[in-house]
């Protein structure tokens, strides 16, 4: 171990939680702030799912087609904010040119050497503590309308299988008899065995940061105004509550650690995949696994306060509140596929999906300054959290890990 430092990490979201609870075990003094408490900004509402699987990036080859077929149909799971197109555009060029085969293959790896052990991260991360009986065991299932709609789907699926994911395929009647609930139209399951949910991610958030506070850690309400470097390397973190000195400083503020990188003189290409929820209470009826709807582009997930329907994408910023369109979408969708659901209630929710055009987080030193990223982590940064903040604090512990870090380095953008 490298001598006790003092660390302060920015933004209580899963990925700051991770990092804080592994910095702590390594012995350091860590101070994590965030401005709203735990759990107030994507990992608080998302699907819940522990997405071993969820390997392939949303930019694949075929990206362009599908992006003119998805404009094309006003019923798409694809949504945009005409408004903020301007502010885009220079990401969109970035993110289409990553769609190139070669790009792809290299997304897929560095992805999976983050999210194919997370079922086994999030125990490590939990073991013996109050968050753990948040993690639930599971099997997903891709939900098709047909076997002909799990093939043309073949390009994920060859992608899938490069990491070692091959489904086991349920057809016709026995479709419903593996998941009452679902419609008699539904003709195809692609089940991905032995993989995870969390039962409740805002009480994980809420847990997580407790364990931090019964191990050492200290959790502060306060917001980061800007990160203030002498000679170079970090001094401190300006917050709306005065001055924190630090040796190193973790910035895991999801979407808003844009501007803080901005202040740091680097900008990082990140935009809000605005994403949504649907939550419904007492529902009648509950799935036996989570479920990953194709047609709609969300997920299901049976948790412990009712069933949670999540997903959907939406481009634009993150300081715009949300649209009817996509809650509308998933509202459709979920009649149709569940057609005997009834429920007490429905809580409707909107997160920010923090995106880089490579689809890749950010993680580890920036420069030499010692500053580490923990973030933009897009559609899986519950999933990987616990493997980001295992990896930052083994780097700032001066032990960095055995795996290959480059595909997430913090300078690549420039
Ligand atoms: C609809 C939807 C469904 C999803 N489903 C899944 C899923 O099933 N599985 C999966 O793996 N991922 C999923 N995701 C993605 C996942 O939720 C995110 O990638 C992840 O939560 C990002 O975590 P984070 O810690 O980086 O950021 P966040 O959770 O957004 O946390 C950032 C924190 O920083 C704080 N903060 C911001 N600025 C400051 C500041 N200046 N000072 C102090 N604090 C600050 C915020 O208050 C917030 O608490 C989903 C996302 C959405 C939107």
């Amino acid at each position: 171990m490298n001598k006790s430092l003092n660390v302060i990490v920015i933004g209580a979201g899963i990925c700051g939680l991770s990092s804080a609870i592994w910095l702590r075990r390594a012995g350091h003094a860590v101070t994590l702030i965030d401005r709203e408490g735990p759990g107030a900004g994507a990992s608080f509402g998302n699907a819940g799912l522990l997405a071993q699987w969820a390997v392939v990036p949303v930019n694949t080859p075929d990206l362009p087609v599908t992006a003119l077929k998805y404009m094309a149909n006003p019923r798409s799971p694809f949504f945009m904010q005409w408004g903020a197109l301007p502010q885009l555009v220079p990401w969109l060029v970035k993110f289409v040119a990553n769609s190139r085969p070669a790009r792809v293959q290299h997304m897929v790896s560095g992805i999976a050497g983050i999210v194919t052990d997370s079922v086994e991260q999030h125990i490590a991360l939990t073991r013996g503590t109050r968050a753990e009986r948040w993690i639930a065991n599971s099997d997903l299932s891709y939900v098709y309308p047909s076997r002909q709609a799990f093939e043309a789907d073949r390009l994920t699926w060859e992608y899938k299988r490069t990491e070692g994911f091959e489904p086991e395929l349920i057809e016709g009647s026995a479709v419903q008899e593996a998941e009452p609930m679902l419609a008699p139209g539904i003709g195809c399951l692609a089940v991905l065995k032995g993989h995870g949910h969390i039962l409740n991610p805002g009480a994980y958030m809420q847990d997580l940061a407790r364990v931090l506070e019964d191990e050492g850690g200290r959790v502060v309400r306060a917001e980061a105004r800007d990160i203030h470097i002498e000679g170079g390397q970090v001094r401190a973190v300006d917050t709306d509550q005065g001055r924190m000195a630090c040796d190193k400083a973790v910035l895991a503020a999801g979407i808003w650690s844009r501007p803080l990188m901005n202040k740091l003189g680097l900008k990082v290409p990140l935009v809000a995949e605005r994403g949504y929820h649907l939550h419904f209470s007492d529902p009648s009826q509950m799935p036996r696994n989570p479920m990953m709807i194709t047609q709609g582009k969300f997920a299901v997930n049976p948790m412990a306060t009712g069933l949670r329907c999540a997903g959907t994408v939406e481009l634009g910023n993150a300081d715009k509140g949300p649209s009817r369109r996509p809650l509308k979408h998933i509202a459709r969708h979920v009649k149709r596929i569940f057609p005997g659901l009834r429920h007490a209630g429905v809580e409707e929710w909107m997160g920010f999906r923090p995106s880089t055009p490579d689809s890749l987080p950010l993680i580890g030193e920036i420069g030499q300054t010692g500053v580490f990223a923990a973030f933009g982590h897009q559609h899986i940064g519950l999933t990987a959290g616990p493997k980001t903040g295992r990896i930052v604090a083994a780097q700032i512990d001066g032990q960095p890990p055995n795996i290959d870090l480059a595909p997430y380095d913090a300078n690549r953008f420039g």
